[in-house]
This record gives C-alpha cells, sequence and structure tokens, in this order.
C-alpha cells in the first residue's frame, strides 16, 4: 500500500478498511477479485491488490515463513521477500528499502544504480550476529541520520569506514528525469433508461476495475460533449474528453448500472472523475 502513497494517506483511508475486510489471509484467500478491488480503490498500482489476492489463494491463507518460499508467490520480489522474512520471522537476511539503499550506495561509494551491485553490498555490510538489530539499525539511520538531501555524518555510526561520507550526494547519481508521454483518448458514456453501460477490464492495465467506454479515435456524431478528464499514471497521463450518448446502443461486453450500482463498482481514478460528470 505504501508504494506511491504517504503512510498518512494509508493509515488514514486505506490500510484499517482493508483489515476490517479481510483480517486474516484466509479471508483474502475467499474473497472475490471485486471485493478486493474495491477495498483498494484510489490506491492505484491495481496489480498489487490482484496479486496479494492471488498470493493468498495460492498459500492457501498461510503466509510461508522464509524467504525462498515467499518469493514464490505473486507480486513477493526479493526485497519484500526479505523485509516479511527479516522482520516477522527473525530469519537472518539483509533487507533493501530506499532508506538503506541511500546508505549502501554512499558507503561503498557506488554511483550507478544497479540493483545486483546493492545486494551484493548489502551482504558485505550485513551483521549476523544480530541481524535483527542490524535491519532496525539499519532502517533507524536510513530516516535519522543518512538524510537524502543533508546526511548527518558527524554523528553517523557508519563514518569512520564510509567512502562516500566527502561528496554523499554524488551517490548514488540522479534519475535522469523521463517526460511522461500524453495519452489522448475519447470517453463515452452511453446512456439509456437512466441506466448507464460500462464493462470490466480485460487488459493488464487497470484490469478487473469497471470503466465506460473508452475509445483511440471516434467519429463523433450525435454524442454531447460533458467535460475532460485528466489522470496521472506512473507511466503516462490520459487526457480524455468526455461524451455522452443517449439511445438504444449496445456496446459488446458492457453492462448497464444505475449511478447507485455504479458506486459500489470498483473504479479507476479517471472513471471516477467521469461519474462525477454525470452525477
Ligand atoms: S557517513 Fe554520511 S554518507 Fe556515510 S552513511 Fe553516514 S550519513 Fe551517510
Amino acid at each position: 500500500m505504501l508504494q506511491q502513497t504517504q503512510v498518512k494517506t494509508v493509515l488514514e483511508r486505506f490500510y484499517f478498511p482493508f483489515l476490517e475486510a479481510f483480517p486474516t489471509m484466509e479471508d483474502l484467500a475467499y474473497a472475490s477479485l471485486d471485493d478486493v478491488l474495491k477495498k483498494w480503490e484510489g490506491l492505484g498500482y491495481y496489480t498489487r491488490a490482484k496479486n496479494l489476492h492471488t498470493a493468498a489463494r495460492q498459500c492457501q491463507g498461510v503466509l510461508p515463513k522464509n524467504a525462498s518460499e515467499l518469493l514464490e508467490l505473486p507480486g513477493i520480489g526479493r526485497s519484500t521477500a526479505h523485509a516479511i522474512s527479516a522482520f516477522a520471522y527473525k530469519e537472518a537476511l539483509p533487507i533493501l528499502d530506499a532508506n538503506v539503499k541511500r546508505i549502501l550506495y554512499r558507503y561503498f561509494a557506488i554511483e550507478q544504480r544497479d540493483e545486483k551491485q546493492l545486494w551484493k553490498a548489502a551482504y558485505a555490510l550485513f551483521d549476523t550476529k544480530h541481524p535483527f538489530e542490524y535491519n532496525q539499525a539499519m532502517m533507524d539511520i536510513g530516516s535519522m541520520v543518512c538524510l537524502a538531501k543533508k546526511p548527518l555524518c558527524a554523528v553517523c555510526p557508519f563514518e569512520q569506514g564510509c567512502e562516500g561520507k566527502s561528496a554523499p550526494l554524488k551517490y548514488p547519481q540522479a534519475k535522469i528525469k523521463q517526460i511522461k508521454p500524453i495519452r489522448n483518448r475519447i470517453i463515452v458514456v452511453y446512456t439509456r433508461n437512466g441506466r448507464f453501460a460500462l464493462s470490466q477490464r480485460k487488459e493488464r492495465f487497470l484490469h478487473g476495475l469497471w470503466g465506460f467506454v473508452q475509445y483511440e479515435a471516434f467519429e463523433k456524431n450525435e454524442e454531447v460533449l460533458l467535460g475532460h478528464v485528466t489522470q496521472h499514471y506512473s507511466h503516462f497521463t490520459l487526457q480524455a474528453d468526455v461524451y455522452v450518448y443517449e439511445g438504444n446502443y449496445a456496446h459488446e461486453g458492457c453492462e448497464w448500472f444505475a449511478p447507485s450500482e455504479i458506486m459500489n463498482l470498483s473504479l479507476s481514478g479517471a472513471d471516477h472523475k467521469v461519474l462525477k460528470l454525470i452525477v
């Protein structure tokens, strides 16, 4: 939940309602994907919700207790597997979150961003005698001492051995900012008898969420322009003109919903904005 979302927002809006709905892994395993997506709505990156759901089913509601088995589950990569196993089960493994990465880049003066090299560095510095305390300490040093903009080297316990302390901001090299492409789309809200046509997405992106009909190109005819929506995603920005079309048009794969029913569907951020234009 914390990927690209602040702790405060997660705690205020998502974490507790999610746990209330699915208090155990078993509850999550038996829940429908629609219910899980609905509780995830607004957090974005919906593949995580689907992976969580699939993982709960795959392990039949019982989370494995070591990193190598955790890695078999969808959505769990090496960093997550190590973090779960190190903190929940005290397995003697180094963790590698953003704060720890920063320390390692600086301590070993590594300029190029390189995950493989970082793992090597993580094991090189790892305290095998006190693994749990070491990992806790690394997180604390990362969040309170080896700060991104103003590292406090004078009070850092790594100060003596740190190879990057003379110019810590050099490590790692700054990321080149990518300009996000813009995708222009036409969204058509088909309506008849006070109901609206929506379909459940089959494609990988936003898979499982419901949405209004979207076109790359559309020959405008009798539609009425309702407005525009803009939605920022991690890899592109969606800009869409929204039209409404009233009539007996049946769009393939769509179902018809009253506004009150649409509120219970899991929708993407863009479709929520479209909904606001019509209700
Ligand atoms: S000495 Fe400075 S740069 Fe090195 S790990 Fe400590 S705070 Fe970071």
